[in-house]
């Protein structure tokens, strides 16, 4: 036993072969509770759906070329979570990466971090003075209604830089007119506000400059991505007595007299079983877990379940000379006359992920599953993308030697005006209904977790099950987070800020 702030915990172990912890998914938090408890003696039984490790962080691998779904930055301010990536991965499997990232709009490049000189560059002395003239007339005559998130980014911005900098880029990511966005979210906090900030003090008289906390200039990387890290840490649990079992969906939770007895799971041959277990350690999406619950909840239960949406995401990477390619880490497109939102360049994240002088380049699609991009075939989405990486002029025509299409449900969980009670509702139905069920993770909270908090609310999870009692809810609440060291005051860290949505009707 050890003493914790919390009171007593057991580092004894706690779950026998009889009695394993079962863990729905191998991602960053379903893996991590899974070493952590091996690491105790524990029995731990993970069932991943898919057939890799790593979840939305994973590194995909085809024909010996490495990508990311999306590029995952290893920074974190836990220190705890730190430790852990350097006890997964030794010092030397980690990069540390300067980060080069700019906007693209209007067949310019913008720095970001945004630097007065190459905006004022980009703008031309005209467009810059009309942008100023734009914002001047915003802060004497505001919109009046200022509820919606367009009104109230204009009117602190000016029309011409909400065009720019806001509208397209906010409307790919998230599929939604900025119009339709409610603002009060905006007022707690804004990501992009460090960038209207930023933009409109590059346009002020250099005296009256005022200087602006950057975004973080560096980070870790593991050599060959972010899988690397938890295809180690799987090897780990493995070596540690633990068993991961692949293409086994958590599909049936069944509670008797209000406690979880058995887990249901089944391949894609349909073939199911059913594992006695006292707990259950769910990354799984939170929507996808209350269809499960067997005895069927109230409708009040389901309704929150059902309630509960998500934002997809496809990358299409593409194989390009290295030559052809841009230095940038990634690049966002701001450009409306173009579907693809952000493009990463593998090659500037880690020379490991890349092969023969060539790169292979990310492009990334914001979408909804069964959208017309998400159905459009592989075929048609590499002949999109090179089309659209050669009319953003990023390389020229017939550089582009092949492509591969990763498509990722439930990318993003959903921020709509109800999410936050549907998952309050979700929760106190099953402390109450199936105790011993123990939500962690990203989709599995419902929550814009990055992997360290991820990591964190699984940390904490196994802790909990000896004795602790930390409130999971509470990680990635209050601490500030790295993208601004200069947030507005009283604003939250979430990992990554994510506006409140209007409600979907329908989808996923
Ligand atoms: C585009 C993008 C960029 C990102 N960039 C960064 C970054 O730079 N840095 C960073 O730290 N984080 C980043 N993140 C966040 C990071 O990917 C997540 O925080 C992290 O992967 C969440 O871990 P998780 O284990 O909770 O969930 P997931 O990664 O979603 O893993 C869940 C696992 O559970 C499995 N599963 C689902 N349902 C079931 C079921 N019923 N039964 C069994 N298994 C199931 C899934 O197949 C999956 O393997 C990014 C995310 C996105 C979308």
């Amino acid at each position: 036993m050890t003493m914790s702030a919390e009171g007593p915990r057991s580092t004894e172990s706690l779950f026998d072969a009889e009695h394993p912890v079962v863990i729905a998914g191998a991602g960053p938090a379903g893996l991590t509770a899974a070493y952590e408890l091996a690491k105790l003696g524990d029995s731990v039984l993970v069932f991943e759906a898919d057939r890799v490790v790593g979840g939305i962080s994973r590194t995909v691998e085809r024909d010996g070329w490495r990508f990311d779904i999306g590029g995952h930055r290893f920074f974190t301010k836990v220190p705890q979570v730190e430790a852990l990536w350097h006890e997964i991965l030794p010092d030397e499997d980690f990069l540390l990466r300067p980060r080069q990232s700019r906007i693209f709009y209007d067949n310019k490049y913008y720095d970001y971090p945004l630097k007065a000189s190459n905006a004022l560059r980009n703008l031309g002395i005209l467009e810059a003075i009309l942008c100023v003239a734009s914002y001047g007339r915003a802060k004497l005559f505001p919109p009046k209604d200022q509820t919606n998130y367009e009104n109230w980014l204009v009117a602190r911005f000016g029309w011409r830089l909400y065009r720019r900098f806001f509208e397209t880029y906010t409307e790919k990511v998230w599929g939604v007119p900025v119009k339709e966005m409610p603002a009060d979210w905006a007022a707690q906090r804004v990501k992009g506000l460090s960038l209207g900030n930023a933009i409109v003090n590059a346009l002020k008289p250099k005296r009256k400059q005022t200087a602006i906390t950057s975004l973080i200039e560096e980070f870790q990387y593991p050599k060959y991505g972010p899988g690397m890290m938890w295809e180690v840490c799987a090897e780990k649990v493995v070596a540690l007595g633990g068993t991961i079992e692949f293409d086994q969906r958590v599909t049936k939770i069944t509670a008797t007299n209000g406690s979880l007895t058995s887990v249901t799971v089944r391949n894609r041959a349909g073939e199911e079983r059913e594992v006695s277990t006292n707990h259950l350690i769910s990354t799984m999406p939170m929507r996808q877990l209350v269809a499960a619950l067997s005895p069927t909840p109230p409708k009040e239960i389901l309704d929150a379940g059902e309630g509960l949406h998500y934002r997809d995401f496809l990358t299409v990477a593409l194989v390009v000379p290295g030559q052809a390619a841009f230095t940038d880490n990634w690049i966002y497109i701001h450009s409306a006359e173009v579907k693809v939102g952000r493009i990463q360049n593998f090659g500037s994240w880690s020379p490991y992920m890349v092969k023969d002088g060539k790169t292979c380049l990310g492009l990334e699609y914001f979408v909804f599953e069964g959208d017309e991009l998400w159905t459009a075939t592989d075929e048609d989405l590499i002949e999109q993308a090179t089309r659209e990486l050669i009319h953003l002029g990023l390389v020229e025509p017939g550089r582009v030697e092949r492509g591969f299409v990763v498509r990722v449900p439930k990318a993003y969980p959903y921020y709509d005006g109800d999410y936050k009670e549907n998952v309050a509702t979700i929760e106190q139905y099953l402390e109450n209904n199936v105790a011993g069920v123990h939500l962690v993770g990203r989709n599995g909270m419902h929550k814009y977790n990055n992997q360290d908090h991820s990591m964190l609310t699984a940390m904490l999870t196994v802790e909990n099950l000896h004795g602790a009692s930390h409130d999971i809810w509470a990680v990635n609440v209050e601490e500030e987070y790295h993208e601004q060291a200069g947030r507005p005051t009283g604003a939250q860290g979430t990992g990554r800020d994510a506006p409140i949505l209007p409600k979907r009707q329908t989808g996923n």
